[in-house]
């Protein structure tokens, strides 16, 4: 059979930062979703295990749910008129019809598998989660299609004091993490459902009376789901929000004392903070407490941080009704707020490069990297593969990024030695023992730790 290979440079012509034109190479991601590049993962790797240390600090479980769920959930749960519903979400219809979506956020689902596996019934849990989310944006820096969140979700505490412990946690991340002044705290209170129902009928009058100055998106908004008017991002329309009645004019009394209380814990936590009236974030599900953590290093992707209570949820779900708090970060925006000098820079190079020339060297190196290994469990050791003269090899072994080439040649292989060539130090090359040579690297990594 004849095969004709043609090489194909990718259709792409890139007409801005972030606009490209028809993409159709195999070898091209999925517009909006991009690869985290083994460069990039020692910054993820250490804000992910800051953020374990974290949640274990304040005794939180982790929870998985699947990245599936039936698209009526999240219809239910995050509300038919928002962003993420009506635009955002990847739903498709499986083999059998049913109609499922790729999470666009974690609450969601974690509602759904509290009440599903029974953990939600007359008890507290404090759970987090992390993993991707989907969701069919416009990409720009700090927005994609998939992305990644860290979140927390409490259950079974209506009080303020667990709003504020959920605060408070945040802000003891940004000071690990060593972003505390690059992000500010706002904070509101959505008041109750009954509450917001009193406010939104003010709010239609007002909008009403308005109309003409209501771009399209806010004239659909109008009736059905008029609060998502005051999140629109749209400048034309911020004097017109700006104007509207405020909801904590509209608040319930006891929603009053509760986020009173907040702002005091708050306060005694010495976590400052600014109240934004006109924070009602972006899904229907909230109730009283609201937050975001903002920062003005990201643009219009501002937002690393968003939380609040969501009372209604369990319950509107077909659970027993159970208050209900937690946040969401987002990863991506939070990487590119760490600084550099954050992340323990070499952790990953191997301490060790093991060189193997000829058969037997072969053989008695693969029992003495795995015995390495059992004796040594802090030791990384990259053992050659592929063959090669010993030229070739130390210079893989220097190019690896590892200490010390552990060469193990024919000679070496019958007298029961291993030859160590220090490679960033001008050192003289030993003669090691094999039988020694675990203690040996265990006193040299001592060294390098010291
Ligand atoms: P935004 O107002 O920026 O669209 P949002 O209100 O939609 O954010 P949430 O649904 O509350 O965001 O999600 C919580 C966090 O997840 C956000 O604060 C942000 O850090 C992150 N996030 C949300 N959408 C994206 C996305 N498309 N790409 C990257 N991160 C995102
Ligand atoms: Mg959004």
């Amino acid at each position: 059979m004849l095969r004709v290979f043609v090489s194909v440079p990718p259709r792409r012509i890139q007409t801005g930062s972030w606009r490209y034109t028809e993409v159709s190479a195999v070898t091209e991601a999925i517009r909006g979703m991009k690869d985290i590049t083994p460069d990039e993962t020692p910054k993820w790797q250490f804000v992910e295990r800051v953020f374990r240390q974290l949640v274990a600090s304040y005794a939180y479980r982790e929870i998985r749910m699947p990245v599936l769920e039936k698209t009526e959930l999240f219809k239910r749960s995050i509300g038919e008129v928002t962003d993420i519903v009506e635009k955002e979400m990847y739903t498709f219809d499986d083999r059998n019809g049913d109609s499922l979506t790729l999470r666009p956020e974690g609450t969601a689902g974690c509602v759904r598998a509290g009440i599903e596996r029974g953990l939600l019934h007359n008890q507290v849990q404090r759970l987090w989660y992390m993993g991707p989310m989907f969701r069919h944006e416009r990409p720009q820096k700090g927005r994609y299609r998939q992305f990644h969140q860290l979140g927390v979700e409490v259950f079974g505490l209506a009080g303020p004091d667990i709003d504020a412990e959920l605060i408070l946690m945040t802000a003891r991340f940004w000071e690990q993490l060593g972003v505390r002044d690059a992000v500010r705290l706002e904070i509101n209170s959505l008041g109750t459902t009954e509450a917001r129902a009193a406010y939104r009928d003010v709010l239609v009058e007002y909008f009403a009376a308005h109309q003409d100055a209501l771009d399209a998106d806010s004239q659909h908004r109008l009736h059905r789901n008029p609060l998502r008017i005051l999140d629109s991002k749209n400048p034309d329309m911020q004097v017109l929000i700006a104007g509207a009645p405020k909801l904590t004019e509209h608040l319930d009394s006891e929603s009053r004392e509760h986020f009173a209380r907040l702002c005091e814990l708050l306060d005694a936590g010495n976590v400052a903070y600014r109240v934004n009236p006109r924070l009602v974030r972006g899904l229907d599900y909230y109730s009283r407490t609201v937050f975001e953590w903002i920062t003005d290093q990201l643009g219009a992707q501002g937002t690393v941080c968003a939380g609040g209570r969501f009372d209604g949820l369990v319950d509107q779900l077909g659970g027993r009704a159970t208050p209900a708090s937690g946040f969401a970060l987002g990863m991506e925006r939070l990487v590119s707020v760490v600084g550099d000098h954050m992340v323990p820079g070499t952790d990953y190079l191997p301490h060790a490069y093991l060189v193997r020339i000829g058969a037997s060297a072969e053989v008695r190196g693969l029992r003495l990297a795995e015995e390495l290994r059992d004796e040594l469990g802090e030791l990384r050791l990259l053992s050659h593969c592929g063959g090669g003269s010993i030229k070739s090899q130390i210079k893989r072994a220097d190019k690896s990024g590892a200490a010390l080439a552990l060469i193990l040649g024919e000679d070496e292989a019958a007298a029961g030695t291993i030859t160590v060539k220090y490679l960033r130090e001008p050192r003289a090359q030993q003669v090691v023992e094999q039988d020694s040579l675990a203690d040996f690297l265990r006193g040299e990594i001592r060294e390098w730790q010291a």
